[in-house]
């Protein structure tokens, strides 16, 4: 038996180094010996390929988790950024460095830090803008228009020249403090206008918004929580930048006077547009000639004028030199009632 049996082992290992060697590879050692079992063998392999499984699927988890890592601080510092958000802030007459920190909440040290050309000065220079990176003021308007008041308003930047942006503020008007939503309307405007009117044409002329804190304005009965905004007339022939003068229909150079009241009248925003009566007539019976054979434009905008189903304009007999343009109440703002 034990001859039969070495001899059945010999020719096992015979034939399978015959069957490596055909298949140019190297047996496994323990499958030469005598020992072997297929099995066993089958275990093995099983063992081996979970154990690389393992592995591979190990590794790359790592890698994962470290991107993951990577990535999530990369979205912090970007939601920082985000908070970061430069800011300006227009330095008023005797305010002092540590009274504007404290009003925006960062150090007056990092506050000199971000605006080194005024560091040597005692006090901020009045008129001037800082910039600054602080937690984001959220803008309210208070109350009524016209008993109300406003809080961390948006400046409009006066645009000295007048001809980039497509409007002009008259010298002398402090009270230019709004709603972020007025401001960007109002913004938006000027540059539409730009883009039917060359650099060549005046600028549509800007009044009043509110001041900076809101509340009772001179020669208004509103303009008091930044929602308001006077828009003056566009005429044949234009005043010096941003001044209003009483415009009659023959005065008005319709076309442009219609691109700017368009603009506002478009955006969901606008309330409501306060224009002399005559003046409404004219420019009703001018959109009725233009839009002759464009019925749905023309009843659109029709529908915006008195006794339509969107009614925006509001004719008076006070507005003859520019257009008074109120805008809705904006979201969020709970404090604010029409
Ligand atoms: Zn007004």
């Amino acid at each position: 038996m034990q001859v039969l049996g070495c001899v059945k082992s010999l020719i096992q290992q015979l034939l399978l180094s015959l069957f490596f060697g055909l298949l140019m590879i190297s047996p496994p050692t323990d499958l030469l010996s005598s020992s072997f079992t297929f099995k066993s063998a089958l275990a093995k392999t099983k063992k081996q390929s979970s154990k690389a499984k393992k592995s591979k699927s190990k590794r790359p988890k790592k890698k994962s988790k470290k991107a993951n890592k990577k990535k999530s601080k990369k979205r912090s510092k970007k939601t920082k950024k985000r908070r970061a958000k430069r800011q300006y802030y227009r330095v008023f007459k005797g305010e002092s460095w540590s009274g504007i920190a404290k009003r925006l909440k960062v150090k007056v040290k990092s506050l000199k830090r971000w605006n080194r050309r005024y560091k040597k000065y005692r006090r901020p220079p009045a008129g001037k803008r800082l910039a600054f990176y602080g937690p984001l003021r959220n803008t309210e308007s208070v109350g009524r228009p016209n008993r109300g008041s406003l809080k961390h308003g948006v400046h409009l930047d006066p645009d000295g020249d007048g001809l980039g942006k497509g409007y002009a503020v008259s010298m002398h008007r402090p009270d230019l403090w709004g709603t972020p939503e007025l401001v960007k309307l109002i913004k938006d405007c000027g540059s539409s206008y730009r883009r039917y009117f060359s650099r060549k044409y005046a600028p549509i002329p800007i009044g009043d918004l509110s001041s900076r804190k809101g509340g009772r304005l001179k020669s208004h009965k509103s303009h008091q929580s930044g929602r308001d905004v006077d828009v003056g007339f566009m005429r044949k022939n234009p005043l010096s930048k941003g001044y209003f003068k009483n415009t009659t229909a023959r005065q008005m150079n319709m076309y442009a006077q219609w691109v700017v009241l368009k603009c506002f009248l478009d955006s969901p925003k606008t309330q409501m547009v306060f224009i002399e009566r005559k003046l409404v007539k004219a420019l009703k019976k001018y959109i009725k000639r233009i839009y002759k054979k464009r019925k749905k434009k023309l009843n659109k905008y029709l529908s915006f004028f008195p006794g339509g189903k969107h009614k925006a304009i509001y004719p008076d007999q006070v507005h003859k030199s520019h257009m008074h343009v109120r805008i809705h109440c904006p979201k969020g703002d709970r404090l604010c009632s029409h």
